[in-house]
């Protein structure tokens, strides 16, 4: 029998999500907030998509949902932009480290371990802004994900992705560069099959209600070791910022 999306909160859900996907975040969870480990690239680029995304939604007092929030590195940076962010994810052990650092560090956020469809379904509309980033690549129906997503978000309201681009290049960077040469990530953290194309992803996001506004590339220059915005360059890492149609 399928799994209900109710059974997220028993730790059973068996709906839209890879297992094996999640438990890879589960074990390396401890060292979430390690700036030098396995999650530095979040780290790194944390800073610009929350730049982005502040200029953009004014994050200041909104609602915001950060869908598969893993430790809460963008969470907790909303938030003490001004945010009121409630994070979900799927992962146990990430979203007990998330809640751990935002207790330490006195910040207040809204934890629950819960599918994004489940969550769709109890507070549609709810949202000022919602923010899915890293997250899309690791799931076997992204689709339904950025259904959800929409259907969380108020009408005019903003809706972020970020993933990886499907092109040799992606694979060149993401895989044979940060999993094995420069060893920036745990070989196996990414499946090149899961990447998604841009062009995949607004029509996903227009057939769910929302308008492409805006696509920008997060790209690494290998020799300085630094991460920027580049909007014309998405041949890896990217951003989509979308707005939702109100009829
Ligand atoms: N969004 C965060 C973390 C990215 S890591 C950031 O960018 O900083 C990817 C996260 O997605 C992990 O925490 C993992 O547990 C979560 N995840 C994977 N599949 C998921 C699913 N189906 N539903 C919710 N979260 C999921």
């Amino acid at each position: 029998m399928q799994a209900t999306p109710q059974d997220s909160t028993a730790g059973h859900y068996q709906g839209n999500v890879d297992a094996g996907e999640v438990a890879k975040f589960e074990a390396l969870a401890s060292r979430w907030w390690d700036p030098q480990g396995e999650f530095k690239p979040l780290h790194e680029i944390n800073p610009l998509r929350l730049d982005f995304i502040d200029a953009r939604a004014g994050l200041a007092g909104k609602k915001v949902l950060d869908v598969g929030c893993g430790g809460g590195i963008l969470s907790e940076s909303m938030a003490n932009r001004g945010a009121k962010v409630t994070g979900i994810d799927l992962g146990e052990a990430p979203l007990a480290v998330a809640r751990l650092h935002a207790e330490e560090r006195g910040v207040e956020i809204d934890y629950q371990h819960i599918s994004v469809e489940a969550m769709a379904a109890q507070k549609p509309g709810f949202y000022d802004a919602v923010t899915c980033m890293e997250m899309l690549e690791h799931v076997p129906d992204p689709a339904s994900v950025i259904r959800a997503c929409s259907a969380l978000v108020r009408p005019g309201g903003f809706v972020f992705f970020s993933t990886l681009n499907r092109t040799a290049k992606s694979y060149a960077f993401a895989i044979l560069g940060a999993e094995y040469v420069l060893r920036l990530l745990p070989r196996g953290t990414h499946n090149y099959a899961k990447f998604i194309r841009p062009s995949e992803m607004a029509a996903w996001s227009r057939d769910s209600g929302l308008e492409v506004r805006e696509q920008t590339g997060l790209t690494y220059n290998p020799l300085t070791r630094h991460y920027r915005l580049v909007s014309h360059d998405v041949s890896v890492n990217y951003m989509m910022y979308c707005r939702k149609v109100s009829d």
